[in-house]
Formats: C-alpha cells, structure tokens, sequence
C-alpha cells in the first residue's frame, strides 16, 4: 500500500522529452471531476443500479489491463505493483465503498456518481478518526478507486490539468495526446508517468511543447504525494522525488548548462544548413499546436514540413467547422510569410483521438491496424472535404502543400484527389478566393507496403514524407506508445532502413520531393545515414533544427554517403548503431 516518506527518491523510466524540470508532484486526477447530484425516479433504479455495475466491471477491466502491463516490469516493481492493483481488484468485487455506494443508490434514490461520493466521504471521516498512518495509505487508494469509478460513469477520462499552481510537474498513471496538449508550458515544469513511450504521440507532444518529461516509470505512483518537491530528467529518463538540497543544486546546474547551449545553438539562426562540401538542405518544421510558431520563427524554419491537423479536432465534441479551420489555417500561413506550410489531413485513430468521429467506428477507430488517417477520412467523405475546402482557402494566402497520412494504396490517394477537386469544384460555384494552381498532393510514406510500392505511389502523389515513426512501428510490429517494447523500437533496424532507402530513390527516380519528418529526422545521431540514403528535406520539432543545422554544418557528405553503403551492407542493427556512432565521433 502507499507508503509516504519524506527521503530522497529515485525513479527509472524513459526520458522521451529532454531537459530538467523541477517543481512540485500534481496528480493530474486532482483536478476535481465534477460530480453531478441529482434524484434518481423510483422506476429508474433498476436502470441506475446497472449504470454502476457497468462502471465497477469496466474498471475491472481498466485495473485487469494495468496488472498485465506490470507484470512485464522489471525487478521488484513488477512485484510491488501487482500486489497494489490485486488490491485494487478485490476492492472492486467486494468493499465498503462498493456495496456502500450501490446501497445509497438503491435508498437514497440517487445517482451513482454522487453515491460514490458520499460513500467515499463517510469511510474518509471514519478513517481520518482513527489517525493511523497504515489506515491513511488504505485511503488513498478508496480514493483512487472512486475517483476511476466517477469518470467511469461520466464516461469520460477524468478531466485534464487545465489550471494547475505555477511549477506544477504532472504526474499519471498515463496522459493521452490530448491531455497533453492542453497542459501550459508556462505553468508545467515537467511531465512523470508511470505508462508510455518514447515514440507515442503524447511523448512527441510534450517534446513539441518543450516540457521535460519520463514515462514508463514503474512503482512511481505508489510512493509519491501531491505537493512534493520533484525533479524530471527527460535527458537520462530519471525523476527523483523529495531532492536534497545537493541534488537540486546539481540539476539546477544541469538547467545552466542547457540555457547556455541554446544560447550558443541560436547563433546558427541565420547560418545556412550546408554541408562542408556545398550541398544545402532544407530543415523544416513539425508543427502540432499554433503555440509553437514562434519558435518555428525563432529557429529559422524555411517551412512547415509536418502540421499535425488533428490539434483542431481534439478536446472537444464536434468536428470544427471549415470556417473555423480554415481561419486557424489562414493565421499560420500568412505567419509563415511565403515560406510553405504542409498541412497534413486528420490522422486520428490509434491513440490519436478526435471524439466525434471515434464514437461511430467503435474499437476499429482505436486500433492501430483500424480506421486511422486516411482510411477514416475516407469513410467520412464530408470530414474530409471540408478540411480541403478550408486548406484550398488558407491556400489564398500563401504557399500551402496537402499531405495524405496513413496511405497503404494508390487508389487512397486516387480517390482523396477526386475529393479535393469537388472541394475546389464547389468552393469556385460559391466564388471563394482558392489556392491557385491546386496545391500539391503528398502521400505519407509511414505503412511497409507504401514504401514497398513507392514506385506506384509515386506517379500519383505531388511528394513523399517519410514517416519513420509508424514506418518503424509498422515494420517491427511494436507499439509505438507501449514502454514495455520500446527497447525493441529501432529505426536503425535494416527493415526499417531499407524501406527508407527504398522510398527514396522511387521518389529520385520518380524526380519528386521526398522529405523525413518522423521523430528520426530531429536526432542528429541520424543525420549523416539520411544524408547518404539521399534525403534533402529533413522535418522536425522546431528545438531540434540548430542541433541537426549544426551536425550538418560539420559534415562532409561524400564522407556520409560512404558510410551509409557501408552500413546498408549490414544486418544487424547493433552493428550499424556503431558504424553510425563511430562515423559521428569522428567529426
Ligand atoms: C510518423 O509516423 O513518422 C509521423 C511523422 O507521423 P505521426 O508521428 O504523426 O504519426
Ligand atoms: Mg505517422
């Protein structure tokens, strides 16, 4: 059971997003979930009384999922966190705030949410009564049931940390991509919890955002308290809680040493991203939230290579109107100055959600192999045409690219085309200013058999972008987002590099634009082997621009070019890691 103690310490996890946060333990369940109250009609009971059987059973079900998941953690976490959620099952068969909760609903008449409530009230005061400490760790864990059960039966998660205290560090037993949007970069200092992955898309966001954070870090909520001192080292995957005085002070000279080398790297701003023997290439950016533009502008971006659309249509109920997309769109294009803006229509499904267009695909929407990117976009014509509607308009204010996610097919990209020019059909009868000529049509090159029929994709799409991330996750067969496989995820894998290649030359030979806007593209370690596989165009978070503006800098290609046929003779990824890493100490 909990266990609270004031010493020092120290959780392993993986740092996914870099940088040293210190601040202080915020669980994002505090966040109050606002219980309704209400009375429940005589003849309605039956019906409330399944209502919250129908919470206990998917909590079940939540609570049987995270027992799988621990134990496959390593060591004695493994252990102690089974013990805790073994704990939390039996409470949910049988326990005073079960059956005393379900007993309010059927005499008092009212709902179940509000039973739970009143249910966990009383057991607190006869808890707090006894003053024993074993007894308070008990309750923190009623509390943390009642609280699953309450979202349970609000059928939503429990609500995001909008406004939490200046310095907060969140802390989760797991956030979502659109929680994670939402958090404030002024107020967060850091991000800890106990599931996900380097390569998720809630791990991206908060790279995106500039938040340190460690994920994947077992036994961390059993032994944490709200308003505890906390440090994140995204760079080494550690958070350490309760730090002492020396500690501190040596991550905040951590913080020092990273504000200086940003200052250092800004100084490239206006440096030409060019190799030593002569050849350009193009650093762009991904944009997921319009709160990063004036970093983009700041780094000296010379476009938007990846705008991640689905920003528009999370955290919320309805699918944004084209007028409203197309005002946002407008505003980062024209904030883009010429410079052109890649907007990528809605990839949601998987882990990426969008609840007005999830609810009516069921369980296919929220798998990975489902209706995701395109394919949902396909099944919702309407959704799509009105995202080209507002794209083809923003399209009117400066230099704007459309880019297809999830493409496995020519005929996706056949049938998205013939969309887009309805689109632009209907926006010419009403006398809407468009984006003229049509703006070029892209294909995500991110599923193995994309990249294996690169040739063909290549005569009907306008450019490629290689996205190594589901490219990696697709081909190896793991889970971007799961911890526990993330020391399986290699994109130095040789399947995975040789569909990079793959892509690459169809598109040379094809004598369209090819970039890389995976998470890839943003690590300097990578720069070199891109380089030589022919990659020009290279698309990341606007942060990693002066790092790989300077490996570039440093750089010559004909030396990486070598290197990279060497290593592409190679079948094993370790030995190609240290190929690559021996190439880049050299410089
Ligand atoms: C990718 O898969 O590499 C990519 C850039 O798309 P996303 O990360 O948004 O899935
Ligand atoms: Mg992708």
């Amino acid at each position: 059971m909990a266990k609270k103690s004031s010493k020092e310490r120290t959780f392993e996890g993986l740092g996914v997003s870099p940088g040293i946060g210190i601040g202080v333990v915020h669980f994002r369940e505090s966040s109050a979930i606002s219980v309704p109250e209400y009375r429940i009609a005589a003849g309605k009971v039956a019906d409330e009384r399944s209502r919250f059987n129908g919470a206990v059973n998917r909590a079940r079900g939540q609570i049987g999922r995270l027992r799988a998941k621990a134990r496959t953690m390593p060591g004695a976490a493994a252990e102690e966190l089974g013990f805790l959620l073994d704990a939390y099952f039996h409470m949910l068969k049988d326990s005073r705030l079960v059956r005393g909760a379900e007993r309010r609903v059927i005499d008092n008449r009212i709902n179940a949410e509000a039973a739970v409530q009143a249910e966990l009230a009383e057991i607190s005061d006869s808890f707090m009564a006894m003053d024993d400490p074993y007894l308070a760790a008990r309750l923190d864990d009623i509390r943390e049931l009642a609280r699953r059960l309450i979202s349970n039966l609000a059928k939503s998660p429990p609500k995001p940390v909008t406004h939490v205290p200046k310095g907060s560090v969140i802390v989760a037993e797991e956030l979502t991509p659109a929680d994670t949007a939402q958090l404030n970069p002024k107020r967060v200092a850091g991000i800890a919890t106990l599931l996900g992955g380097a390569e998720g898309h809630a791990a991206i966001m908060a790279r995106a955002l500039g938040l340190p954070a460690v994920m994947g870090a077992a036994g961390l909520l059993k032994s944490i308290n709200a308003g505890e001192g906390i440090v994140v080292d995204g760079d080494r995957g550690r958070i350490v809680v309760n730090p002492t005085p020396p500690t501190r002070a040596a991550f905040e000279h951590r913080i020092r040493e990273h504000k200086r080398e940003k200052k250092r790297l800004s100084r490239l701003r206006h440096q030409p991203a060019v190799t030593r023997d002569g050849t350009n290439v193009v650093l762009q950016a991904n944009v997921e939230l319009p709160a990063e533009m004036t970093l983009v502008s700041h780094v000296g971006a010379t476009g938007i290579g990846l705008l991640r659309s689905e920003f528009m249509f999370m955290n919320r109920d309805d699918i944004p109107a084209e007028e409203e997309q197309y005002r946002i769109l407008k505003d980062l294009v024209e904030s883009m100055e010429g410079r052109p803006v890649t907007v990528r229509t809605l990839d949601v499904g998987g882990e990426k959600t969008a609840a007005a267009l999830m609810g009516e695909f069921g369980a296919s929407a929220s798998s990975a192999l489902g209706l995701r990117g395109i394919r949902l976009s396909l099944s919702r014509t309407d959704v799509l045409e009105s995202q080209f509607q507002a794209i083809l308009r923003a399209g009117a204010h400066g230099k704007i690219r459309i880019l297809l996610p999830m493409v496995s097919s020519v005929s996706e990209v056949r049938q998205a085309r013939d969309i887009l020019h309805r689109a632009a059909g209907e926006l010419k009868c009403r006398h809407v200013a468009i984006a003229d000529p049509l703006p070029p049509v892209g294909t995500m090159i991110e599923v193995p058999g994309a990249a294996l029929s690169a040739d063909a994709l290549a005569q009907v799409s306008d450019f490629f972008a290689i996205g190594s991330n589901d490219l990696t996750m697709y081909t190896l067969a793991i889970d971007r987002g799961d911890e526990h496989v993330a020391y399986l995820y290699d994109p130095l894998h040789p399947a995975v590099l040789r569909l990079i290649q793959l892509s690459a030359e169809a598109a040379l030979r094809a004598r369209i634009p090819v970039s890389i806007c995976g998470e890839m593209a943003g690590d300097p370690r990578y720069t070199a082997l891109l380089l030589g596989l022919g990659l020009r165009e290279f698309s990341m978070i606007p942060a990693n621009i002066p790092r790989v503006k300077q490996r570039i800098r440093e750089m010559d290609l004909v030396a990486a070019y070598r290197r990279a046929q060497i290593i592409m003779d190679q079948m094993d990824s370790g030995r190609i890691a240290m190929l690559l890493d021996d190439f880049n100490a050299l410089a």
